[in-house]
């Protein structure tokens, strides 16, 4: 017998391949069948338009997903684009290249503005915002 924490509940159980104990196995199962309910006349539902529709906790449909029971397609679902670029992405606000550019120019503003605050200089920081606009 190998004991294990329930992914859902916390609390030890006598592990038989399932990763939650006995009571939460119910509940899984239950939660499980609403989400394919609503993901099959709803193939593109994304996890909160899924959560908020069956009343699943999205840990609990995250936790599907990770084990292989649910497939979500990011593609079909809610479609997340790039904040910076436009270029499709999977998760978050940017792509990875983005997401890296914007660290560079966050440490690189960082500088600017101590270096600015020492010599009092003006109008050389352009924020996101007005960059974005005047494109
Ligand atoms: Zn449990
Ligand atoms: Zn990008």
């Amino acid at each position: 017998m190998s004991l294990r924490n329930c992914k859902r509940c916390g609390k030890l159980f006598d592990f038989q391949g399932h990763s939650v104990c006995q009571t939460c196995l119910v509940k899984d199962t239950d939660d499980f069948a609403k989400i394919w309910e609503y993901l099959s006349q709803n193939p593109s539902a994304a996890v909160l338009e899924l959560s908020r529709a069956t009343g699943v906790d999205p840990v609990v449909i995250n936790r599907f997903r990770r084990e292989g029971r649910l497939v979500i397609d990011p593609k079909k679902g809610e479609k997340l684009f790039c904040a910076s670029c436009g270029k499709q992405i999977n998760e978050g606000r940017f792509c990875s290249d983005c997401a890296n550019q914007l660290r560079m120019e966050m440490l690189a503003a960082n500088n600017e503005l101590a270096m600015q605050a020492e010599v009092k200089m003006k109008g050389k920081v352009h924020t996101m915002d007005s960059l974005k606009k005047r494109r």
